[in-house]
């Protein structure tokens, strides 16, 4: 009977344990599944591009496995067990091969973003990472360890392409980045506050190729030789891809749940399916996609309610992103898409104040770098909540 149907959340990743935490504070009867293709292991992603800095390998990173994590929350959590489809008419989801199938109250799509990878040529591919969870930050780490590597090529010269070039930075190992376009941090900063975190790197002993894209990937004796469409290589030991993520809508696509540029719902959670809702990396929110920790925070602690019987709107007020980047820190509260207004950018050395303002003078967004960023709470309480 429904009364005992169990909550399912798909996602054991910081939305996924998040919101598994938030429902039992309110109700610690109903059964609880969790359901993960990985080894479910709880850990803090944020961490994957600090490895080198804070000197620490994937199991220094995980803090409980799955079995203690079940415990903890008077859960079963299956591992290893990928969910292919969702029979949203009669609340049941298909696993591993489809002969089990398992009756769902309310269902909570937690299931994050996948790396976009780039369209990339040659015969080394094996030899080109990307570090999106904890398996591959194992793998990751192994390569670096087993092959003796000396250079990374990262390509992408994003949030996450930023933190593992001053990451390995710190580890001694020699960077060179590729990005097509024309500074760091080049969707999220202004030219200035971007061109600062380059000169801070740089000063550490990167070297960066912006405006060409990665073309080819091929071995070159132990390495490998990366090849720009502008004629350039790089020669290196071996490859980091950070173009970006996005979000995982197959699984909701596949279940006829709407989905956009992740999968939609609105302040409930809710998706275009009864009972089943979403949050996290692959959620949009209201028409917002915000693949960061503290939005799905604030998703987590609403929809822990709304599932123990209370419906509660998530709220998001403003929540600049912090960038790892110790040479040269970086907070950015990036104005909404679309938002009409102007930068004005006061700067000195390394340190960008840079401040995304209206007509009428209403602070929308700002850039801090180096001492700057010490601006940032008094500019926070400026900024208008994302969703009030
Ligand atoms: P994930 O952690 O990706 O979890 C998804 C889960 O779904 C996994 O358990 C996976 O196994 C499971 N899954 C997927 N598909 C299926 C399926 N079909 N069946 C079963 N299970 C499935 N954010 C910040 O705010 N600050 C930072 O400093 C920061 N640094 C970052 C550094 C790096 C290197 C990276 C990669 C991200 C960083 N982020 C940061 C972003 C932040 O880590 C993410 O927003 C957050 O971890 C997303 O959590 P999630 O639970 O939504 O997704």
């Amino acid at each position: 009977d429904k009364v005992h149907a169990p909550v399912v959340i798909i996602g054991t990743g910081l939305a996924g344990y998040g919101v598994a935490k938030e429902f039992r504070k309110h109700d610690s009867d109903t059964p609880l599944i969790l359901i993960t293709s990985d080894d479910g292991r709880s850990y803090s992603k944020p961490m994957l591009s600090t490895g080198y800095t804070k000197n620490t390998t994937a199991n220094d990173l995980a803090q409980l496995d799955a079995g203690s994590m079940a415990k903890m929350l008077k859960a079963s959590v299956w591992t290893m067990t990928r969910v292919a489809e969702i029979d949203t008419a009669n609340q049941m989801i298909k696993v591993g091969d489809a002969q089990s199938a398992i009756h769902y109250g309310k269902l909570v799509l937690a299931v994050g973003a996948e790396v976009i990878q780039p369209p990339i040529g040659g015969d080394a591919l094996e030899k080109v990472y990307s570090v999106n969870d904890l398996l591959d930050y194992d793998d990751f780490r192994s390569a670096v360890e087993k092959n003796g590597v000396k250079k990374v090529c990262i390509i992408g010269g994003g949030l996450i392409g930023c933190e593992f070039t001053n990451d390995l930075l710190n580890g001694g190992f020699e960077v060179e980045a590729v990005d097509p376009l024309g500074h760091c941090l080049p969707t999220l900063l202004p030219e200035q506050a971007g061109k600062a975190v380059q000169a801070a790197l740089e000063s550490k002993g990167a070297t960066f190729h912006f405006g060409p894209l990665v073309t080819e990937v091929n071995h070159a004796g132990e390495g490998v030789r990366v090849t720009l469409n502008n004629g350039e290589t790089i020669d290196a030991d071996l490859v980091v891809s950070a173009v970006g993520v996005r979000p995982r809508v197959a699984l909701a696509q596949a279940s006829g749940i709407d989905t956009n540029r992740g999968v939609v719902t609105n302040r409930l959670l809710e998706t275009s399916a009864p009972n089943v809702y979403a949050m996290g990396d692959c959620a949009e929110v209201g028409g917002h996609v915000l693949v960061y920790v503290a939005p799905l925070m604030a998703a987590a602690r609403a929809l822990g309610k709304t599932l123990a019987g209370e419906p509660t709107e998530v709220s998001y007020p403003a929540m600049p992103v912090t960038i790892k980047t110790p040479a040269c820190p970086v907070v950015v509260a990036p104005p909404a898409p679309g938002a009409q207004g102007e930068w004005t950018v006061q700067a000195q050395g390394n340190d960008v104040q840079a401040e995304f303002r209206d007509a009428a003078g209403n602070l929308l967004g700002f850039a801090l770098t180096g001492e700057a960023t010490k601006a940032k709470l008094a500019l926070q309480k400026e900024l208008p909540a994302i969703l009030a």
